[in-house]
């Protein structure tokens, strides 16, 4: 089906969500110790153990969530979407079954289908982090909810 979107603004101070399997706890961490300077311009969350090596390591101030595999990935899905996290950051492990696969699934699904920037490798992290819009307001097109209901009632 086709969605019907509308624009909205998404604000110069971003609301960045940050999540890593085990396997990727590290590259995390040494991805936030690198742009730590950008980051702390921003709103930073996570999901439990995640967030509490971030803090460890980079001593930036990070909103936690439960632990993933306790519901941690949906706590940030349903943040999505009430439009209060504005870009994820999620290094999950192509290597491994989780046993929350599903919640993880969820996850990249709700937020594709609220069109928020997505990085899941360091790479695509870097090229997000050095983007020009990281540091101003932006438009970004979300589900027109309105829109959608007036289409089932
Ligand atoms: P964690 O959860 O940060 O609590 O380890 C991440 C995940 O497994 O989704």
């Amino acid at each position: 089906m086709v969605m019907k979107m509308k624009s909205v603004q998404v604000p110069a101070q971003k609301s960045i969500a940050l999540i890593a399997h085990d396997n990727y706890k590290q590259a995390l961490c040494d991805w936030v110790i690198k742009h730590k300077d950008k980051l702390s311009a921003h709103r930073l969350c996570a999901t439990g153990t995640t967030g509490y090596k971030i803090v460890q390591s980079s001593g930036l101030e990070v909103q936690k969530y439960v632990s993933g595999p306790l519901g941690g990935d949906q706590q940030i899905g349903a943040k999505i979407a009430e439009g209060e996290v504005d870009i994820l950051i999620f290094f999950w492990d192509p290597f491994e079954p989780m046993p929350h696969d599903p919640d993880v699934k969820a996850l990249l699904r709700i937020a594709a289908a609220w069109n928020i920037p997505v990085a899941c490798t360091p790479a695509s992290a870097d090229f997000m982090v050095n983007s020009s819009l990281l540091a101003v307001a932006f438009d970004r097109n979300i589900p027109d909810y309105e829109g959608y209901l007036a289409d089932r009632i």
